[in-house]
């Protein structure tokens, strides 16, 4: 069956449904397949879910022993 990468719609990012390329009332064409999951990306750029989780490096481990006073 003819079935061109074009020509069928990019999966909404936010549920992997098939985002329709024309919607009735749709103002701008978005890669979501509803308004709800346009609302649920921005979300997500509000919250910072988006972010690159900042790994902190290991902390330097204090080796134990050696030092030990004597006497006393
Ligand atoms: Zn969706």
């Amino acid at each position: 069956m003819p079935d061109h990468p074009a020509a069928r719609p990019a999966p909404c990012p936010i549920c992997g449904r098939p985002a329709s390329p024309r919607r009735v009332g749709a103002r701008s064409p978005s890669p979501f397949c509803s308004d709800r999951c346009r609302q649920v990306d921005l979300g997500r750029w509000l919250t910072g879910a988006y972010a690159l989780p900042l790994e902190e490096p290991p902390a330097p481990v204090a080796e134990e022993g050696g030092e030990g006073e004597k006497g006393g």
